[in-house]
């Protein structure tokens, strides 16, 4: 299980993710930026971010 908690990458944000994967999480935290950070995709810039702060296995 990998967890994730947006508020690593976004302060202020209390939203945590898990999954089985990297791009399960990764698909979760783009729906969560687009719907409650605005943002219609995520950059690359920020799935580095999202990744590097990743944890579990
Ligand atoms: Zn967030």
């Amino acid at each position: 299980m990998k967890q994730f908690a947006c508020g690593d990458v976004v302060p202020g944000c209390s939203a945590h993710f898990k999954g089985d994967s990297d791009d399960d999480i990764l698909y979760q935290v783009a729906r969560h930026a687009h719907a409650d950070h605005g943002l219609a995709e995520v950059p690359k810039e920020l799935v580095d971010r999202v990744k590097a702060h990743i944890k579990g296995a």
